[in-house]
């Protein structure tokens, strides 16, 4: 399930100890520790998915529960009504450092 070099996966299994904004049985998340805006939270699945381009069938209910998670954190952090970015970064062209997948959500810009 995780991976023992994986930075994200000892977050996970609390060998590195972090603050979580949040925590299922499937997710967990925290801030971005370089944030690049007033809100950046990162939302992490539990089970070690290299990047996207490793996704298959068997992850799908991941794939549509991270969003429900996005929507919830959203709200959480006041904005939703505002309004915020979700992004993967998928793989070394596409900015993607740390290889175990996560979504990213930025917001909180002053209107
Ligand atoms: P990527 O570029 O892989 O899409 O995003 C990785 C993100 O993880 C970066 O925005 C980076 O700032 C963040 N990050 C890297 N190491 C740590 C860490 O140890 N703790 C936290 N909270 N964020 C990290
Ligand atoms: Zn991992």
């Amino acid at each position: 399930m995780s991976d023992h070099d994986c930075l994200f996966c000892k977050i996970i299994n609390k060998e590195i100890p972090s603050e979580f904004s949040y925590e299922d049985d499937s997710f967990v998340v925290f801030k971005d520790i370089n944030p690049k805006a007033p809100v950046h939270l990162l939302i992490v699945p539990k089970k070690h998915i290299r990047s996207i381009n490793d996704l298959t069938f068997e992850h799908r209910d991941i794939i549509a529960d991270i969003f429900e998670v996005a929507k919830k954190m959203a709200i959480n952090n006041n904005v939703d009504k505002s309004g915020y970015k979700l992004f993967f970064n998928v793989e070394k062209g596409g900015g993607q450092e740390i290889f175990h997948i996560h979504l990213h959500l930025i917001g909180g810009w002053k209107k």
